[in-house]
C-alpha cells in the first residue's frame, strides 16, 4: 500500500496523509478531504500493534446493564424500522433530561429529533439552513466533521481563533466576522479538541451576538457530561436563543458506547421541522434496540450520567501529569476525551511529523492538532492525547514515551 504526505490545502482545509492524493469521482465541494485523520491514526495504530491515543473512543464499554437493555430490546422484537423522528421513549427521556439537567422545556412530540449519531445531526442541521454561499462562524481549532458539513451545504466556514494556552477568542474579532451571509454560529463546549470549557461570559457574548445578527446557533454538547472543571452551560438557556439553537448532543461519550451512533437534537418546533425532512433523506431512522437501551440510561440520570466525569478525571490527571514529566508542555483540560501538549521543546519537526514516527519508534498514535485548524500554518507544533483509556493502558503509554 503506498501512503503519502498530502499537506496541499483542500478546498476547505488542509488534507494530511492520504492514501491516494486523486478522488477523480469526488464532487468539486468534497475535493481535499481525504480519511480522515482519525481513521488513519487508528490504521497506523493497528499496523504498530500501538497504544492508540488518537482517536476517542473508551477501551471499556459503557455500564452492563446499558448493553442488557439494548439485547433485551433485541429479543422483544425492536428490529424493524423506528419512527424516523425516533422512538417516542427515547424522545420523552431527552426532553426529560434536558428539564432536568438545565431547566429547558422540550415538547418530545415536535422539539425532539433523534439522529444516527451527533455527526448526523450537525450535517443534517447545516444541509437544512444553509443556502449556497452563506457563513458559518466556527471556532477554531474544530472538529473535523464541521468543515466536511459545512463544504457540503455549499456554504463556507469562518474561522475565528481560539489562542492557547487558554483557548480565548477575540469578541471583538468575532463580531467583525459577521456579515450579511452569515448564517449560523457553531459552538462546541466542552470542546474538541482543546479540552476548553466555554465560561457564562463567553456564552453571554456568543449569545448576544447571535441574537443582534438573527444567527442561528448549532451547539455541539456532546461532552456535556465529560466535565472536571467549570460547568456546561446550554447557549440555549441564555436570554432569547432557546428559539434560535440547535442543541445536539449524543449517548456515544455519556455512556461509553460510542459505536451505536445514537445522537439528538433539541430545537423549536420549525427548527426540528426543517432538520427532519433533510434527515429523513440521510438516513430516515437508525439504531432502534439501541435508541431503548439509551432511553432507559437516560431515565436513571444519577446513575449513569453522572458516572463517567470522576473516573474520567483520574485519566486525564494521570495522562496530563505522566507528559508534563516527559517535558511534553500539557495544557489544562476541563473536559472532554482530550489533553492538548506542545512539543516544542522536545522536538524540533512538526506534530504531523512527530505523530507519524511514534508508532514506529515507539508504539504509540496521537492527533497532529494541526488538522483541526483551516488557517495555514496553525497547530503545527500542537499533538492531542486521548485518555478515555484505562490508567494501565496511559502507564504503559507514558512508560513508552519516556524512552523517546
Ligand atoms: N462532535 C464532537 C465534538 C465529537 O468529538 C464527536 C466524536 N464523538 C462527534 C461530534 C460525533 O459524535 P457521534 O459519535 O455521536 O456521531
Ligand atoms: N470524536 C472522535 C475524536 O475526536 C472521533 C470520532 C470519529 O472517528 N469519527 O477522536
Amino acid at each position: 500500500m503506498v501512503f503519502e504526505i498530502d499537506c496541499r490545502l483542500g478546498h476547505q482545509r488542509i488534507t494530511l496523509y492520504q492514501m491516494t492524493s486523486r478522488a477523480p469521482y469526488l464532487n468539486s465541494r468534497m475535493q481535499g478531504f481525504g480519511t480522515t485523520i482519525f481513521a488513519q491514526m487508528s490504521a497506523l495504530a493497528h499496523r504498530h500493534n500501538a497504544i492508540n491515543l488518537g482517536q476517542g473512543f473508551p477501551d471499556v464499554d459503557g455500564p452492563i446493564e446499558i448493553a442488557e437493555a439494548a439485547i433485551n430490546a433485541i429479543r422483544d422484537g425492536y428490529n424493524q424500522y423506528p419512527p424516523g423522528q425516533g422512538i417516542a421513549e427515547l424522545r420523552t427521556a431527552i426532553a426529560s433530561h434536558q428539564a432536568h439537567y438545565y431547566d429547558l422545556n422540550y415538547d418530545f412530540e415536535t422539539q425532539v429529533l433523534v439522529t444516527a449519531g451527533a455527526t448526523e445531526a450537525i450535517a443534517a442541521s447545516l444541509l437544512a439552513i444553509c443556502e449556497v454561499g452563506d457563513e458559518v462562524i466556527v471556532f477554531e481549532p474544530f472538529y473535523d466533521s464541521y468543515a466536511a458539513a459545512i463544504a457540503l451545504s455549499g456554504a463556507k466556514l469562518v474561522p475565528v481563533q481560539l489562542s492557547k494556552p487558554n483557548w480565548e477568542f477575540d469578541p471583538e474579532y468575532l463580531r467583525r466576522v459577521v456579515t450579511p451571509r452569515t448564517r449560523a454560529l457553531i459552538l462546541n463546549s466542552p470542546h474538541n479538541p482543546t479540552g476548553k470549557v466555554f465560561s457564562y461570559n463567553e456564552l453571554e457574548q456568543i449569545a448576544g451576538l447571535c441574537v443582534e445578527y438573527d444567527l442561528i446557533a448549532i451547539t455541539d454538547e456532546v461532552y456535556e457530561h465529560l466535565i472536571f472543571e467549570g460547568s456546561h452551560y446550554p447557549l440555549a438557556n441564555f436570554e432569547n436563543m432557546q428559539d434560535r439553537c440547535i442543541s445536539i448532543s449524543s449517548a456515544a461519550k455519556t455512556f461509553s458506547f460510542t459505536g451505536w451512533k445514537i445522537g439528538w437534537i433539541t430545537a423549536s418546533t420549525k427548527l426540528i421541522e426543517a432538520v427532519k425532512t433533510v434527515k429523513q433523506f440521510l438516513t430516515y431512522a437508525n439504531g432502534a434496540p439501541f435508541q431503548v437501551a439509551i432511553a432507559y440510561a437516560l431515565n436513571e440520570p444519577a446513575r449513569f450520567c453522572e458516572r463517567i466525569a470522576p473516573s474520567l478525571a483520574e485519566s486525564r490527571n494521570e495522562l496530563s501529569l505522566g507528559l508534563e514529566k516527559l517535558h511534553f508542555s500539557a495544557m489544562k483540560s476541563d473536559g472532554t476525551y482530550f489533553v492538548t501538549t506542545d512539543i516544542s521543546d522536545i522536538y524540533s519537526g512538526t506534530a504531523l511529523e512527530f505523530c507519524m514516527e511514534l508508532p514506529e519508534r515507539v508504539g504509540v498514535v496521537a492527533i497532529p492538532s494541526s488538522v483541526f485548524y483551516q488557517t495555514p500554518n496553525q497547530g503545527e507544533k500542537l499533538v492531542r492525547w486521548t485518555f478515555c483509556k484505562r490508567i494501565d493502558v496511559i502507564t504503559e503509554a507514558l512508560a513508552r514515551l519516556s524512552k523517546l
